[in-house]
């Protein structure tokens, strides 16, 4: 009897994993589809710099307007994506989008630097330098008006590889940031090894700041110590509400990115924000518990 449960439990189990499997494969053939379609669109969120209130640069991030489904994040894809191999396209055409734009800015007056996410099996990727070499050059775009954004998953996998790109990306001109820093694994010596030159913190930890995480905010003063001691900028993501920004002007944060200032924003809507000066409210000390 316990054997027939048994088995009854094993094909229950089957037809789930079939179902996710399934659903996987039909995201992929979408997305494969949604990219010939021309799918896909690019927000930027403006990134400001703290000391100077200006907005220097945005991050691009991938929207998918996926038939049916309206305006998909890319929580929803980039997995698969990364699970089916299809991310080394998809990031290659993110990369195109963006230099494009940010030669688009330049020319028209307003130059930014634009950062772009990469994934961990598209850094991967054999020919990614060159492929962003043979980027840069094909639009004109001065290296250093591209920023790359790594997580911490590519410094583990291979390291003597990583460090080998990181080099030939940084000699280049490029910027090199290590992104959702906190939520990895890496450790002070790879980052000292690997000479980033900017870290961004966690989301995670800048909602701390607001909340009553006094361990957390504990940790972003850390971070934003030893990221200075390393020689590194620090850019604090996810700033949603003013006391979080005063705290991080406190504690010397470098620049920030967060729904306060702005969302991930369309082409058209993001132009206005290049360049400008943003009031900010002004540094405040640490709350006394
Ligand atoms: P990320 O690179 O850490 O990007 C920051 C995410 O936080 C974005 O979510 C952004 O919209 C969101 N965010 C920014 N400010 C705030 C805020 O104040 N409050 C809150 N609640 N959220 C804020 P998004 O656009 O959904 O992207 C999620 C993740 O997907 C990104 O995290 C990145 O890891 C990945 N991603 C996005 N675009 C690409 C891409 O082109 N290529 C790759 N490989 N990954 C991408
Ligand atoms: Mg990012
Ligand atoms: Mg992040
Ligand atoms: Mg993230």
């Amino acid at each position: 009897q316990v054997k027939e449960r048994g088995k009854g439990h094993w094909r229950f189990y089957q037809a789930e994993m079939n179902a996710h499997l399934l659903a996987r494969i039909q995201t992929d053939h979408a997305m494969r589809l949604g990219l010939q379609h021309g799918e896909f669109e690019l927000h930027y969120q403006p990134r400001v710099d703290l000391r100077s209130g200006r907005v220097t640069a945005c991050e691009a991030l991938l929207r998918w307007h996926r038939p049916g489904h309206g305006l998909v994040l890319p929580g929803a894809f980039i997995g698969v994506a990364e699970e089916t191999g299809l991310i080394a396209q998809l990031g290659q055409w993110v990369l195109e989008q963006a230099v494009a734009q940010a030669r688009r800015w330049a020319d028209a007056g307003r130059p930014a630097q634009v950062a772009v996410n990469v994934s961990a099996l598209q850094f991967e990727q054999t020919q990614f330098v060159q492929d962003v070499a043979d980027t840069l050059q094909r639009h004109g775009l001065p290296a250093g008006l591209l920023e790359l954004e790594l997580t911490e998953s590519i410094l583990v996998r291979d390291a003597e590889e990583a460090l080998a790109k990181l080099q030939a990306l940084a000699q280049l001109g490029i910027t090199l940031s290590l992104d959702d820093f906190g939520t990895g694994y890496s450790s002070l010596t790879y980052l000292k090894r690997f000479a980033l030159h900017r870290l961004k913190i966690d989301r995670s930890f800048v909602l701390a700041l607001h909340e009553d995480g006094q361990a957390d905010a504990a940790i972003v003063a850390a971070i934003v110590q030893m990221g200075h001691a390393l020689g590194m900028e620090v850019v604090a993501e996810g700033v949603e509400h003013a006391p979080q920004l005063q705290r991080l002007q406190a504690l010397g944060c470098d620049h920030f990115q967060g729904f306060w200032y702005a969302r991930p924003l369309p082409v058209a809507e993001v132009e206005a924000h290049l360049g400008r000066t943003v009031t900010l409210p002004g540094a405040a000390p640490a709350p006394s518990a």
